[in-house]
């Protein structure tokens, strides 16, 4: 460990050097209330920023020791501070020289509460991790302009967002009370025999399509109807009341317009805590709760979707030999609407899904219905789909998982519903027996297709292999986006998972290909048995645990996120690189 001043005197000696002399300040150093790691020294000023971390410990930080030991406050904690900098780094922010010149970043977080590698709290010390864009003009070491970047604006940053003193407490017991609320909804709805809820007073709408903030100003909050109201409790908040979805098949219906998709985004994103203000804080929905859509085009790696499409045409011999079209081990490089909507429902299970998410916005509609008129029209034996209307049941009877679906633009569903939600003017209405006597009275029923049971899961193990490989004897490159993930040459589409919220997510679920690659992919286990063991591993080591072997020299990183088990699923699903096999 180095004196700070020493950082002081190398950066100024530096001014007027060579770009690449920056790699000298590489170090730990002391300043006198915390402890600064340069981890990684960009190579040029346009390049990847530099890496730094910092460590304040809790004799100067001095938060409150309840809050250190809990999981659940610790997370509220960590993501109000990532908060925190990111605000004042901001405000730091001033242009010191060229490319990247004079930066002060921290992973940006979205609406939710997550776990982050950007800091870190515990008993023992608050971890930040920060890029810097290290000064230079043209491609010259701007040393002065370094020391007051590193020697005066990240103290600055450090005294003013880390000690407990320094925080606005009000604010920051409000972020761990909303959390610890969330945690608690959520925790209560098996008991109740549910798998979402959604509180009175509730702001549902986003600002738009391409801005998670909520709507303000003219948005209706939500309003329970009486007789599906549920009261659930919480630590800080008393009781809740609101829209409780049970298990089982739930419709939502109503008029173009009138609010079914933005309750089933919520819903969507229920998953995940929201900070305060979000208008989502106390919508909740089961952790196993996964979106389903159709995306065509998609890659599609030997699924077994025989339990809802059998017999494509070329399913006999030409399939046989090209092993492409028989969909007991489906596999397409450009699957259709229909196909890939069947592909994503299997490989959900496969996963462990609890509960489906389908919205007719965003579905193929002969995957989810074939009316009465049509199966006069066309004989069941020329139909390869059995639509998901004659499944739904079946899926939830055998496994137990529920579907809760968008459909406005068909009755065929009011048959086998358990409960069918209207949407009016952005509120909810129980019409469950409507719809119900209407399915009873209706004298032109349509057969039901789908046999007494949903079909037999078939898991995959996943090949060795399966990533693309690096070239030569480098590490396999990886490049980010929040709806595209970067494997070497390979390109993922993520832009159909909508549960992704963030970029650090995908940063990390790209980390997570490559361990499952080397530890797990190994023509044996079974996808499932991957997901778990990956997911226990970063349950134990943290998101860090997936870097902690990749050979690079600076693997502590800032700009990971947690993910579930289903994402990372989905993107390996996507993998066009892909190998599997069945297990028998
Ligand atoms: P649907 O799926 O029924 O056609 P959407 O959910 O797409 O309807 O909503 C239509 C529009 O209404 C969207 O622009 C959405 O932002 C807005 N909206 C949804 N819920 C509310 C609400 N509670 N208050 C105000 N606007 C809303
Ligand atoms: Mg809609």
């Amino acid at each position: 460990m180095e004196d700070w001043q020493l950082l002081e005197k190398r950066l100024n000696n530096l001014e007027g050097r060579s770009y690449r002399d920056y790699r000298a300040i590489k170090e730990n150093y002391a300043f006198p209330q915390f402890d600064l790691t340069v981890d990684y020294v960009q190579g040029d000023p346009f390049a990847a920023p530099s890496r730094i971390r910092i460590r304040l410990s809790q004799t100067v930080a001095q938060f409150p020791s309840q809050w250190l030991t809990d999981y659940v406050s610790q997370t509220a904690i960590a993501d109000y501070l990532t908060r925190q900098v990111a605000q004042v780094a901001q405000s730091l922010q001033q242009k010191r020289g060229s490319g990247k010149s004079g930066n002060i970043e921290i992973a940006a977080p979205s609406q939710a509460i997550l776990r982050r590698t950007a800091v870190w709290v515990d008993t023992e010390a608050i971890e930040v991790r920060l890029t810097v864009g290290l000064p230079a003009f043209g491609r010259r070491i701007a040393g002065r302009a370094a020391a007051a970047l590193l020697c005066k604006d990240i103290p600055h940053l450090v005294e003013r967002c880390l000690p407990y003193a320094a925080l606005d407490h009000a604010a920051l017991t409000c972020h761990i009370h909303n959390l610890e609320d969330a945690v608690a909804l959520r925790s209560q709805l098996e008991p109740h025999g549910l798998v979402a809820f959604v509180a009175a007073g509730a702001c549902l709408p986003r600002r738009s399509g391409i801005d998670e903030r909520p709507l303000i100003g003219e948005a209706d909050l939500f309003v329970p109807p009486a007789d599906a109201c549920f009261e659930l409790e919480t630590p800080h908040s008393g009781s809740v009341k609101g829209l409780g979805i049970r298990a089982g098949v739930t419709l939502i219906v109503g008029g173009g317009y009138h609010g079914k998709s933005t309750l089933l985004r919520a819903i969507e994103q229920g998953i995940y805590a929201h900070v305060p203000g979000d208008g989502r804080q106390q919508v909740v929905s089961h952790p196993g709760t996964v979106k389903l859509r159709a995306e065509d085009g998609r890659s599609v790696a030997g699924v077994d979707i025989s339990p809802v499409i059998t017999h494509l045409p070329q399913g006999g011999q030409l399939a046989e030999k090209s092993g492409r079209k028989s969909t007991a081990s489906f596999s397409s490089a450009n699957a259709s609407g229909s196909t890939s909507q069947a592909a994503g429902l299997i490989e959900a299970v496969e996963a462990g899904a609890k509960v489906l998410l389908i919205d007719e916005d965003t579905a193929a509609t002969n995957f989810m219905i074939r009316d009465r008129n049509m199966q006069a029209l066309i004989a069941k034996d020329k139909e390869p789909i059995t639509p998901f209307v004659d499944k739904v049941r079946q899926l939830y009877d055998d496994y137990g998982i529920s579907t809760l679906l968008v459909m406005g633009g068909s009755g065929d569903y009011f048959g086998v519903a358990d409960a069918v939600i209207a949407m009016e003017n952005y509120q909810p209405r129980i019409v469950t027996e409507q719809a119900r006597l209407i399915a009873q009275s209706d004298p032109h029923q349509r057969q039901p297709e789908g046999g007494q049971h949903f079909g037999r899961i078939t898991p995959r193990a996943i090949l060795p292999d399966s990533l693309p490989p690096p070239k030569g004897n480098r590490s396999l490159k990886v490049k980010v986006r929040k709806d595209t993930l970067m494997l070497g040459h390979e390109e993922i589409d993520l832009r159909a998972i909508e549960q992704i919220v963030e970029v650090h997510q995908v940063r990390a679920i790209a980390q997570a290909m490559i361990y499952a690659q080397r530890y797990y992919f190994d023509g044996q286990r079974s996808l499932s048995e991957v997901l778990d063991q990956v997911m226990a591993d970063v349950e134990r080591g943290g998101l860090d645990a997936l870097l902690a072997d990749s050979g690079s020299e600076s693997w502590l990183v800032g700009n990971l996120a947690t993910f579930r088990r289903f994402e990372l699923a989905a993107a390996i699903n996507r993998l066009r690189s892909l190998k599997t096999t069945q297990i028998a």
